[in-house]
């Protein structure tokens, strides 16, 4: 037994030391700190949490976050472009960076490159041909990693698409290969989406 062994103050620790590019020294640093601040800190985000756990879904359609009680973005006005991103990592990278303001479609991951593709692996894939399809969409900017993965998504995708009439373009190779979009630099990410080129099916 030692003084911080608090089975409370512990658990949170744990918990705490989950999140990304936290280790225990900073999850206990903010431990102290929310019990320090109980009023400002622990009731509000308290109160938070439970609402995010509450209301927060995924959207079946777009997969993008969204609130149950609003309709998602993906059902108000018509679009012609939609940015196909692999996860919401990748969509708020290419968001902030301001370099295309646009819809998204969040697959969820990629295909693994060596099993069948034909069930499309539980990715929002044939809610993206439903949306081309329904929007009259005239461009789909496939933005997944120069990974293996993304390029065997990036082909399938298109295959998918092949019988519409929209324009299929994938991010130029401004990603390097293997590269996540998540950790690339704004500069990278701009040439890379200025010189996105169109996909010819061979
Ligand atoms: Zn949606």
């Amino acid at each position: 037994m030692t003084y911080s062994n608090v089975k409370e103050i512990e658990d949170l620790i744990k918990i705490i030391s989950k999140l990304p590019g936290l280790g225990p020294k900073s999850a206990k640093r903010i431990v102290l700190k929310l019990i320090k601040n109980r009023e400002e800190l622990i009731k509000p985000l308290t109160n938070t949490l439970a609402q995010v756990y509450k209301n927060v879904v995924r959207c079946k359609i777009c997969g993008n976050l969204k609130s149950i009680n609003t309709n998602c973005i993906c059902s108000s006005n018509k679009y012609e472009q939609i940015c196909v991103v692999e996860n919401i990592a990748d969509m708020w990278v290419i968001e902030s960076s301001g370099i295309y303001k646009g819809h998204y479609h969040i697959l969820g991951g990629t295909l693994p490159s060596f099993e069948s593709k034909s069930t499309g692996n539980g990715l929002l894939i044939e809610s993206l041909v439903n949306r081309v399809k329904k929007n009259s969409v005239k461009e789909v900017i496939l933005a997944t990693s120069a990974s293996i993965e993304g390029e065997t998504t990036s082909h399938y995708i298109s295959d998918c698409l092949k019988n519409i009439k929209v324009k299929i373009t994938r991010l130029a190779k401004g990603v390097p290969v293997g590269g996540e979009i998540e950790f690339l630099d704004d500069g990278t990410l701009f040439s890379a989406f200025k010189n996105r080129s169109p996909i010819t099916s061979d």
